[in-house]
């Protein structure tokens, strides 16, 4: 597998000739290359997007909005091809990055190809006296850097109102996941978009995302990735007067009161902590549970998970696959490792592990479902993200006291609620320091709701229109009369 950027319309390799490898992580195996791309292969994606962008911004909306549709189109006719791919990059199950990863990516281009033949802006009258409206114009050049964990879902979320809004595109996706944005940038051509509009270049994150982020005709940072990143981006770019849009780590909590459907809240929270392996930021990783409720629902949750099996991601039965890499196997591990310091019970799971009668996958990297009770709400596996199939559990006693242990770590991205009270949904909704809260729920999504977390979750939003205006700019025009 050789993965090339897409520059100005041709598939090319870093000017620097360098290349890093991609694994497998279900077997621990190279399996292809991509290239180290530079300071250097950056300035000739800005520069090839700058080119485009004054005809890319003057090409109808009707016009913009048919490529993402045909680019969608694509990913439909090609989704077999992109599963398998997701899954083979990642270690995801084929079976999720089938019913989850790809679909989700097609609606992202479909919904921003409609999105933008809907997006209006305002006008204030000052009556009599004078008229204005509001102009909402494309940025420029704008990057778009996005992570791993849920690679061309994440990819598409962001290049499709980018695009859509008349920027023209460079976008980074993960190193460590490269091969679907590949596969995407094979066909841009296709759909529609002229050279130079749309860029993808590949490498380290350090490397050539920070030249990136660095370049002084990039006008906007769209990021979603770890919170540490995150923060030195805006460092970087905010002193430029950059626009910045980060979405970024979560430690999210699943509050469960003794009046929820019973069934239900834990079959959903089985799927919130341990589905992509708990690797995706919306996944619940603090399990709150109303004290007289705690020991029935822990227990079943217990047997529920010890009856969970790490599978080859490749077979469309399996629903555990395997973690992204070695280094992020070896981090989960190391968390277990501190709550066992930290005066934790494992409950199940806790070590590596490998699936059954399965020898060429003895290298991959997996980790039994964890759950993990008796840690202090403060203790550092209940404060920091660990990004992996790892829970806690631990009882409350009243409303308050669950608002208060949900919202006692610096992240707040996203909470599910489960009760049948509706006023106690309303209320500790309300009171939980969260961009999302899903009450009897999780992962349901409406691509039109604002997408985003608070403190260190991240700064602005994504979804609806929100992410068309995070990608224009706003001009008042003032008309006496
Ligand atoms: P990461 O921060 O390591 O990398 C994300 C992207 O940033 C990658 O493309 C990487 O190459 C690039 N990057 C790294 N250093 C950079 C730099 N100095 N300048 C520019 N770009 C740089 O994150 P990850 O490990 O790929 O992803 C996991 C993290 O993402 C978790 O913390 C998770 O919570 C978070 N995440 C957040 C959301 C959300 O919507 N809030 C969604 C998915 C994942």
């Amino acid at each position: 597998m050789e993965v090339l950027n897409l520059i100005q319309g041709k598939h090319v390799s870093a000017k620097g000739g360098e290349w890093l490898d991609i694994i497998n992580p279900s077997e621990g195996k190279v399996y292809g290359r991509i290239p180290r791309s530079g300071a250097e292969d950056v300035s000739m994606a800005v520069e090839s997007a700058e080119k485009a962008f004054k005809c890319w911004a003057a090409t109808p909306i009707s016009v913009r909005s048919k490529c993402l549709t045909r680019l969608a189109d694509l990913v439909a006719q090609n989704a077999d091809l992109l599963a398998k791919a997701e899954s083979t990059d990642n270690g995801k199950p084929v079976s999720l990055a089938n019913s989850v990863d790809i679909p989700r990516a097609e609606s992202n281009l479909r919904f921003y190809s409609s999105a933008i033949t809907h997006f209006a802006s305002e006008s204030h009258s000052m009556e009599g006296v004078a008229i204005n409206y509001t102009l909402r114009k494309p940025l420029g050049v704008v990057a778009c850097i996005s992570p791993w964990n849920l690679p061309l879902y994440l990819f598409t979320w962001k290049i499709a109102p980018a695009l859509a809004a008349g920027n023209c595109v460079v976008a980074k996706p993960s190193e460590i996941t490269p091969v679907t944005a590949y596969l995407l940038s094979t066909w841009v051509k296709e759909a529609g978009f002229p050279d130079g509009v749309f860029n993808i270049i590949h490498g380290l994150g350090t490397e050539v995302g920070d030249a990136l982020v660095r370049h002084p005709k990039v006008a906007a940072v769209s990021f979603t990735g770890g919170t540490a990143t995150g923060a030195h981006i805006a460092s970087v770019a905010a002193p430029k007067f950059k626009k910045l849009s980060l979405e970024l780590g979560g430690k999210n909590a699943a509050v469960v009161f003794n009046d929820c459907d019973f069934e239900e809240a834990l079959a959903t929270t089985i799927r919130s902590s341990f589905a992509n392996q708990g690797q995706i930021c919306l996944c619940g990783s603090r399990i709150l549970v109303e004290r007289s409720l705690y020991p029935k629902f822990r227990d079943a949750l217990v047997e529920k998970t010890r009856n969970m099996q790490v599978g080859d991601p490749q077979d469309p039965s399996t629903k555990m696959g395997a973690l992204v890499s070695k280094d992020h196997r070896d981090k989960i591990l190391s968390y277990i490792d501190i709550a066992r310091q930290e005066g934790g019970k494992i409950l199940c799971g806790g070590t590596a592990t490998t699936p059954k009668n399965a020898p060429h996958l003895s290298n991959g990297y997996y980790v039994q479902p964890t759950i993990i009770e008796g840690l202090d709400f403060d203790s550092r596996v209940n404060m920091e993200e660990i990004f992996g199939p790892v829970v806690t559990i631990q009882p409350f006693e009243s409303d308050e006291e669950a608002v208060e242990i949900a919202n006692s770590t610096e992240f707040g991205l996203a909470a599910t609620v489960w009760t049948k009270d509706l006023k106690r949904a309303h209320n500790v909704a309300a009171a939980l320091e969260t961009g999302i809260v899903w009450v009897n729920c999780w992962l349901l999504r409406d691509l039109r709701t604002p997408f985003g977390g608070v403190k260190n979750s991240g700064v602005g939003r994504e979804g609806g229109f929100e992410a068309l205006q995070f990608f224009t700019e706003p001009q008042n025009v003032c008309i006496k009369l």
